[in-house]
């Protein structure tokens, strides 16, 4: 496996891989199950395999995370290497940005798409995703980019730009791997310190599992749907550290909030638990796919 830091000796690979099928997978590192997934799927539609490893600060906001976000290089190297990528391209913000990156040519996504859910508690993120991810792809010259689920708002903003500025890569969509309990993995679950935490975690799930249930029982409206699931999950216990920041319901495909749940809908949510923030999404009907704990899948109930 390759492992790249400068844009010069990636542009010099790049080119000797002229005639290869490049699949792409955008991270910012501390790997987990569900960055594995999107590699596997680059295995399965790429004939070579690029991974791109950058805590991207245009995207964290100034009282952020992005000095505490885990860096764990040696450990994601292994677990590419494991996997078989081709190449991990590691570039410092010097060689991604040598002239700096406060004053930069930006990609501003449609205001519809991120006056909502995550793009108002962070002001400017999905720009900065935007504007790297961009830059990325002119970098590597991907056919296919693998993107997770999980990030339900980031996949639209991506998409939406790919089609609005006609960019000749194919963006594939990898479902949300989730830990045995429900919660979605994710690099910021290594901040949940103590065990009343990564509890208070998991209703995110429970609220999503909640919303399904209640659809499946017949409920149409979304205001309806999303107190009741708060009512019961909420209520039932006393959670001093979790504060919901969103609940909502959007169309699958415009990213738009919707009012009448049908098979289109996707359900958000986004919380606080002390100073850790996650988020997580399901579509209404989708199976909440677990492994149990052979590796096999099954699936799981509120
Ligand atoms: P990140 O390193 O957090 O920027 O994520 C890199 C990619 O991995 C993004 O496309 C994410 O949506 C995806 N990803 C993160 N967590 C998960 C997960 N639990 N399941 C599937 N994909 C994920």
């Amino acid at each position: 496996m390759k492992i790249v830091e400068s844009i010069e000796s990636f542009s010099a690979i790049r080119q000797r891989w002229k005639n290869e099928t490049i699949a792409f997978v955008p991270t910012m590192g501390a790997l987990h199950g569900g960055h594995l997934s999107l590699m596997e799927k680059a295995k399965s539609v790429g004939s070579k395999v690029i991974v791109s490893i950058y805590v991207n600060p245009l995207q964290f906001g100034p009282n952020e995370d992005f000095q505490r976000y885990p860096r764990t290089r040696e450990a994601d190297l292994e677990l590419c290497e494991s996997l078989g990528v081709d190449l991990v391209f590691y570039p410092d913000t010097q060689a991604l940005h040598p002239k700096g990156w406060v004053s930069l040519t930006q990609v501003v996504p449609p205001i519809e798409l991120v006056n909502q859910f995550c793009g108002l508690s962070r002001p400017g993120h999905f720009t900065g995703v935007a504007t790297i991810v961009l830059k990325l792809f002119q970098l590597v010259q991907p056919q296919f980019a693998i993107f997770g689920e999980k990030d339900a708002q980031q996949f639209a903003v991506i998409r939406r730009m790919v089609s609005d500025l006609n960019l000749p890569v194919q963006i594939v969509p990898a479902p949300t791997v989730r830990e045995p309990d429900g919660l979605a993995k994710s690099s910021r679950n290594s901040y949940l310190s103590s065990a009343s935490d990564r509890h208070q975690a998991r209703l995110l799930f429970r609220l999503l599992a909640t919303i399904q249930e209640l659809y499946k029982q017949g409920m149409e409206t979304t205001d309806e749907a999303l107190k009741l699931a708060m009512e019961s999950v909420l209520n039932e216990g006393l959670y001093p550290d979790f504060q919901l920041e969103y609940l909502g319901a959007v169309h699958r495909e415009t990213f738009l909030p919707t009012e009448i749940l049908d098979e289109d809908t996707r359900i958000l949510v986004a919380a606080q638990i002390g100073n850790v923030r996650l988020i997580d999404n399901t579509l209404i009907n989708e199976p909440l796919v677990l492994p149990d704990r052979d590796g096999a899948l099954m699936q799981l109930t509120v």
